[in-house]
Parts: structure tokens; C-alpha cells; sequence
């Protein structure tokens, strides 16, 4: 036990954060280690995982990091052997890992459609399996998928990732009722993020141009912004908030719900 285990708003519960090697995911190990909660941090990038791992570690936190692609059933069978032989339990479930594609229902390709179909919802699906599947064998739990304002309002160029992300939102209420039914101490639910200043904006073909066009980076997140009500992108760590709000049981009534984090913008 590390000294923030025996207080805060998730001590003593086991999470896990899939895609934790950088942007959301990152931001959310790192919030519910320092709430108290032992983290194992996974990305389908090893070395990322390690690196937001090693960070937690150096602040004294408890957590475990390993490679996992959440498109791989049989990493998930592993990974849930792994943690619950190493914790005893699993909590906390957090299916962030997402990608996406920016491109014309005309240009795209059969196999950049399917690639995100693959690992926004196959990953979600197979994450709430396999979280359902052990929190059954502990003392129930919380498990939150990331969805996207992007799954609710429409957008030219977003076809594959809007419809990945409105799929996240109805499958998890369909997980939601089915664990309701046979362990309500297990619940589901989704956030819905508006823009996030992460790496899935940043590493983007293209963004070095925008950047020179729009003068400084800080200039280009203002510009990406422009209809977003508040008038900015929100930081990695307020969806991280949002996400430690669902994992606590300060929402413990709450359970196939929708909790949007956007400034506005889907208002
Ligand atoms: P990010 O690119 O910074 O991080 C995503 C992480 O997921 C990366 O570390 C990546 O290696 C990992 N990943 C990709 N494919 C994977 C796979 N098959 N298996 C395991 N890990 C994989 O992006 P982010 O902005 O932090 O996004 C996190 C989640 O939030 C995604 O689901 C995304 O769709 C969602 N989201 C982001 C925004 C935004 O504006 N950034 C808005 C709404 C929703």
C-alpha cells in the first residue's frame, strides 16, 4: 500500500486504463492513482504504457503496465488473468483506446472503415466482456467507455468515427441492462467528450501546415475550437474528472447514463 491508498475518492479499488500511454487515458491513470486506486495502465504501444507507468511510480502510486491491443480477444483473457492474479479484483474499467479517421465516404477504403470499427467498438465490446466477466468475480464495479460528442452530432469527414462512437453509446446501455440484470453492483456507462487537446488532434497529417497557418499552436487549438460554445478544447485532465466521477461511488446510482464533458458544443 502506498500512502494514498487508504484515502481519497477510488482507494482501494483496482482500475484499469486501456489506451493509458498518452492523451485521456493518460490523464485518467494518473487521476485515480492520486484518488487512491491501483492502476494497470495498457495501450496497444508497450513503451507508452510503461512511460505513463514509470511517471506514476515516481509519484508513489501503485500500478502495473503491459502491451495490449483491445482488438485481440485473447490479450483481454490474458490481461484479466493478469490483473485479478495480481490485485485480487477489478473496480474500475476504463475503454478509452480509440483512433480516428478523417476522411470522405468517397476517398475512404474498406479497410481504414473496418480499422475503426475495429478498435472503437470491437475494443469497447470486448473490454465490457471481459471487465464484466471479472468484476462478476469480485465485488462488482464501474466500467466506463469513451465514447465522442462526435457520436452524436454529425460532421463531413467523421463517418467512420461518428458512427463507431454513436455505437459506443447504445451498446453501452445494452451492457448496462444486461449487467443490471445479473450483478447490479456492475455499472456501465459512457462519456462524451467535445474536444480534447490530445495527440489524436496533434499527431494528425496536416497539423504542422495548420499550425503555420494559423501561426502558433495555441493559435490553431483557438481556431479548431471556434464553435465550441466555451471557445477552447478541454485539458486531458477534465475528462479524467468526469471519468473519476463515474468510477467512484459517488455515482453509484447511476448506470447506463451519458455524461457529456464538450463546452457546449453538441448544446
Ligand atoms: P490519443 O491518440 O492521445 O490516445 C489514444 C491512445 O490509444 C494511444 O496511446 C494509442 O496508442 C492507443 N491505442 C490506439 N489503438 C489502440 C489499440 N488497438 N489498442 C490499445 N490501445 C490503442 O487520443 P485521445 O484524444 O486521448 O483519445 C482517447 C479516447 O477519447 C478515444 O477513444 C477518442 O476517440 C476519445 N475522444 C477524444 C477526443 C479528442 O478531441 N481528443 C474527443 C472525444 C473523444
Amino acid at each position: 500500500m502506498t500512502n494514498n491508498q487508504n484515502m481519497g475518492r477510488v482507494a482501494g479499488k483496482a482500475a484499469w486504463v486501456t489506451g493509458g500511454g498518452s492523451g485521456i487515458g493518460r490523464a485518467t491513470a494518473i487521476a485515480l492513482a492520486a484518488e487512491g486506486a491501483r492502476v494497470a495502465v495498457t495501450d496497444i504501444d508497450g513503451e507508452k504504457a510503461h512511460k505513463t507507468a514509470v511517471e506514476m511510480r515516481k509519484k508513489g502510486y501503485s500500478t502495473l503496465s503491459f502491451q495490449l491491443d483491445v482488438t485481440d480477444e485473447n490479450q483481454w483473457q490474458k490481461g484479466i488473468e493478469l490483473v485479478l492474479t495480481e490485485w485480487g479484483q477489478l473496480d474500475i474499467l476504463v475503454n478509452n483506446a480509440g483512433i480516428s479517421v478523417a476522411q470522405s465516404i468517397t476517398d475512404m477504403n474498406l479497410a481504414q472503415w473496418r480499422q475503426v470499427m475495429s478498435v472503437n467498438l470491437d475494443g469497447v465490446f470486448l473490454g465490457t466482456k471481459y471487465g464484466i466477466i471479472g468484476m462478476k468475480r469480485g465485488k462488482g464495479g464501474s466500467i466506463i467507455n469513451v465514447s465522442s460528442a462526435s457520436g452524436f452530432k454529425a460532421a463531413p469527414g467523421a463517418s467512420a468515427y461518428s458512427t463507431s462512437k454513436a455505437g459506443v453509446r447504445l451498446f453501452s446501455k445494452c451492457a448496462a441492462l444486461e449487467a443490471a440484470q445479473t450483478e447490479p453492483r456492475i455499472r456501465v456507462n459512457t462519456v462524451l467528450p467535445g474536444g480534447v487537446m490530445t495527440p489524436m488532434w496533434s499527431s494528425m497529417e496536416g497539423w504542422e501546415i495548420w499550425k503555420e497557418q494559423a501561426g502558433t499552436e495555441a493559435e490553431l487549438w483557438n481556431k479548431l475550437a471556434e464553435n465550441t460554445p466555451l471557445k477552447r478544447f478541454a485539458k486531458p485532465e477534465e475528462i479524467a474528472l468526469a471519468i473519476l466521477y463515474l468510477a467512484s461511488d459517488e455515482s453509484q446510482f447511476v448506470t447506463g447514463a451519458e455524461l457529456v464533458i464538450d463546452g457546449g458544443f453538441t448544446a
